[in-house]
């Protein structure tokens, strides 16, 4: 007897956590829950857990889509990829016809991160901000052994994308994505000095190159994925002195700030702007380089032009299943403290189809699906 439940022990205590469940195994959270973390040692702090909680349910409440965090140690012998594809449409996660639902998904042991974007929010800006957030923001923090911020970010990020999704513009000409955006700045950024056009942030040794990307996101991952190397290398390749000839220098993120502005420092602390120093030692000169950060939370502020703008939104009025809602958005400079509060409309939500499995208004399981966009990431 003793012998037998000390193997229960001893099964319960290596065993188990090293099995993986199957996605018919994962528990669904109960309804109003947005976050499942099934790892062993119980990865996600109670604080970040909150916050992706309050994220889940304000979106929801709002009806702009539906975001879920899973995390649990290991998909077994199922790639991740599939596995976390299936989760989804297994809960159905969004609301149905709409399809707005999005589901980070972490398979901690096996090192493998997977973003699942719903039918409708997963257009080219959609699938590109999607991108971004897992190359800039999830894959860094996982690398830096950090996985409360790499799930904290990463979330942060997928709101972003639910929220400036053309779903949630659809009267929008040009929709209002933070992404493109800051895209643009790249683009039009200091045209003077000639920068390689398309340029982002990343550096070459962040960028994605997960085989199996290209698959699953219909190629468009594959292709953004050798398009961000691309851009890295441009940004780096050597940049001879027009004056003399000389090859310049890259200066450090340290000395580069003696050539900065104020603003253009405060931008680059809130990792809205990058900017590239290149020294000619010769001619004593300076060649000043934006890259704008192709993902960013960060707003222009209306006054001084800097893209030092720290946005918050607070709901002045619900939207529901008979209007739409209202909320205020507050823009704080971080450089010249101009606070500028303006008010948008958010849409009405949908009222969730009663051929859903469950019937209650406020589910979990919308009903949403997904054919498989979205992005792949491994640390
Ligand atoms: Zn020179
Ligand atoms: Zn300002």
């Amino acid at each position: 007897m003793r012998a037998w439940l000390g193997f229960v022990v001893l099964f319960c205590a290596l065993g188990a956590p090293a099995l993986g469940l199957t996605v018919e195994e994962v528990p669904r959270p109960p309804k109003g829950s947005w976050t499942v973390d099934l790892t062993s040692t119980r990865v996600l702090q109670p604080s970040v857990q909150a916050e992706l909680e309050q994220m889940g349910t304000e979106l929801d409440d709002r009806g702009l889509g539906q975001l879920m965090v899973v995390m649990l140690d290991t998909t077994s012998s199922r790639p991740s990829r599939e596995f976390a594809l299936a989760l989804f449409n297994r809960w159905g996660i969004g609301h149905p016809g709409r399809d707005d639902g999005v589901l980070l998904f972490v398979a901690y042991a096996d090192r493998k991160v997977e973003i699942i974007l719903g039918d409708g929010v997963d257009e080219p800006a959609d699938q590109e901000a999607s991108d971004a957030v897992m190359a800039q923001a999830i894959v860094p923090g996982f690398k830096r052994n950090d996985p409360n911020a790499a799930v904290q970010l990463g979330a942060r990020g997928l709101r972003e994308l639910i929220e400036n999704s053309r779903l949630n513009h659809p009267n929008d000409a040009a929709p209002e994505s933070v992404a493109s955006n800051a895209f643009v700045d790249s683009l039009s950024a200091e045209e003077v000095q000639a920068p390689p056009p398309q340029v982002t942030w990343i550096p070459p040794e962040e960028t994605s190159t997960e085989p199996g990307l290209g698959v699953f996101a219909g190629g468009a991952g594959m292709l953004g994925a050798a398009g961000l190397a691309g851009r890295a290398w441009l940004r780096r390749r050597p940049r001879k002195c027009k004056a003399c000839g000389t090859q310049r220098l890259r200066l450090g993120e340290v000395e580069d700030d003696a050539h900065l502005e104020a603003g253009q420092r405060a931008e680059e602390s809130l990792g809205s702007v990058d900017y590239d120093v290149w020294w000619c030692e010769p001619c004593a000169d300076v060649l000043i380089e934006r890259y704008g950060a192709l993902f960013t939370f960060v707003a222009r502020c209306t006054k001084c032009n800097y893209v030092t703008g720290k946005q918050s939104t607070r709901t002045l009025r619900s939207a529901t299943y008979d209007h739409g809602g209202e909320e205020e958005v507050t823009v704080r400079c971080g450089h010249c403290a101009f606070v500028s509060v303006s008010r948008r409309s958010t849409p009405r939500r949908t009222r969730p189809s009663s051929s859903s499995s469950s019937s209650s208004s406020r589910s979990s399981s919308g009903g949403g699906r997904s054919s498989g966009g979205g992005s792949s990431g491994s640390w």
